[in-house]
């Protein structure tokens, strides 16, 4: 495995395994911001397994944080980083400074309309401009075939394909399933900051996503809005949860159902989707299901 922190070493560094691996070698990119966890392990494994390059990017990009954000803050750690890119069998790790990746002056943009807005892009306005433009220019540089995204930003794959069929980029999106303690908190960088209580108590998240389900299913819950009220129910047994949204939208529309609209009979896929603050941290997690079969 080769560390590079210019696009120069990372354009040669593809073309030489290109040139020895073959025309019929595939690259598959794994855009990060580092602090790497399982999550991000479980994203380079099934792009090892996809293609014949592997490329892991760490960068915590600075224009999809907002201001007051926790972008200063940002847990970093690039010695342990690198072992768990080379552990789990990436062929390059692209490391890019901030001038490197925004050199000044910058004047473009990419931009998705509309389904930026809802959900996480109510409360972070410009955090998906910053999003869709960091990855826009990391699938210029890279030129990948594939490119690894977790369904635990499900609002950033939804953004990402509809940038990516919008702007005729000829990169497939793979979304990867979300990873999870043993317990069931989604692995995530900010993890970290949960105080011994805080991680206790995070739990809801994902147990009111199981038990949203189970109510469907077992018929207790029928319209979006039985779902909104049983979400916002069992996180608001946490004391120190201060729920920012607990969301039924379509899935990849990401269109709120009205309230009473009947979501135990649909034949689509459901997205039920949370974002919950415990103190200083935000916490996201989801659960995308298909009424019908949700158990
Ligand atoms: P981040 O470093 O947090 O920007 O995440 C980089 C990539 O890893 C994104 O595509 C995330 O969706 C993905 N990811 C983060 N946490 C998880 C998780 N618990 N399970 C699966 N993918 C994840």
């Amino acid at each position: 495995m080769k560390a590079v922190r210019t696009i120069e070493e990372l354009r040669s560094g593809i073309r030489a395994l290109q040139i020895n691996l073959g025309p019929e070698a595939t690259v598959g990119l794994v855009p990060t911001m580092g602090y790497l966890h399982e999550g991000h392990a479980s994203l380079i494994r099934r792009a090892r397994k996809d293609n014949g390059i592997v490329v892991v990017s760490i960068f915590v990009n600075p224009i999809q944080f907002g201001p007051g954000e926790d972008y200063e803050t940002y847990p970093r750690d690039e010695a342990r980083d690198l072992a768990l890119a080379e552990a789990e069998g990436a062929d390059l790790v692209f490391l890019p400074s901030v001038e490197t990746m925004y050199p000044q002056p910058t004047k473009t943009k990419i931009m998705v309309s509309d389904i930026t807005t809802r959900l996480c892009g109510a409360s972070r306005p410009g955090h998906f401009d910053g999003v869709t433009t960091v990855v826009s220019k990391l699938f210029n540089i890279v030129q990948p075939d594939k490119g690894y995204f977790g369904m635990k930003d499900v609002q950033q794959v939804a953004v990402l394909q509809q940038m990516v069929q919008d702007l005729n980029m000829n990169v497939e999106i793979v979304p990867c399933p979300i990873v999870r303690e043993e317990d069931g908190l989604a692995l995530s960088s900010r993890n970290v900051y949960l105080s011994e209580e805080e991680r206790r108590q995070a739990l809801v998240l994902s147990r009111s996503l199981r038990e949203a389900a189970a109510a469907v299913s077992e018929g207790t819950a029928v319209t979006a809005g039985d779902i909104r009220n049983l979400l916002k129910r069992v996180i608001s047994q946490s004391p120190l949860a201060d729920i920012e949204y607990a969301e039924v939208v379509s899935f990849p529309g990401l269109q709120p159902y009205p309230d009473d609209e009947e979501i135990s009979r649909k034949d689509e896929a459901v997205l039920m989707a949370l974002a919950v603050r415990f103190g200083r941290t935000r916490l996201i997690d989801n659960r995308l299901f298909n009424p019908k079969e949700a158990n």
